[in-house]
């Protein structure tokens, strides 16, 4: 297992990390297999989506701030109850299947990792499998 370092500038982003992610896979000389991405934190999450047009990644943090207010009567004392839903919505891990020692991915497709209680560094772990 191997363990990217992100950075995130924004209380709520979402950043491309496909590329660190794509290395690591180079790096394990897997073929075949499948690559899992995981997100170690509860105010944060991971998600594919389009990383062609960066309005798709804007328009996900709108919609999702919309339905999870910041400011909404949560008890939760530390005041981000907001980033725990919206991490818990999106998820901890995504899997991507290796073919041809590459991430199999859709042309618009992009892994992402999802900051919702930023700016801050974070951890993502990144496992690959062979599976030949
Ligand atoms: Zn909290």
């Amino acid at each position: 297992m191997e363990t990217l370092s992100v950075k995130t500038h924004r209380r709520d982003e979402l950043v491309d990390i496909t590329g660190q992610v794509q290395a690591v896979v180079k790096k394990s000389n897997i073929k075949t297999g499948i690559c899992i991405v995981y997100c170690p934190h509860t105010t944060g999450a991971i998600t594919i989506n389009e990383n062609a047009d960066p309005s798709v990644k804007s328009d996900i943090i709108m919609e999702l701030d919309k339905r999870i207010p910041w400011n909404d009567g949560y008890s939760h004392g530390e005041g981000n109850s907001a980033a725990h839903v919206k991490s818990s919505l999106v998820g901890a891990s995504e899997t991507i299947l290796i073919k041809g020692g590459s991430l199999v991915l859709g042309t618009w497709q992009g892994i992402m990792f999802a900051e919702f209680d930023g700016p801050r560094t974070r951890k993502v772990h990144v496992h690959v499998q062979r599976a030949e």
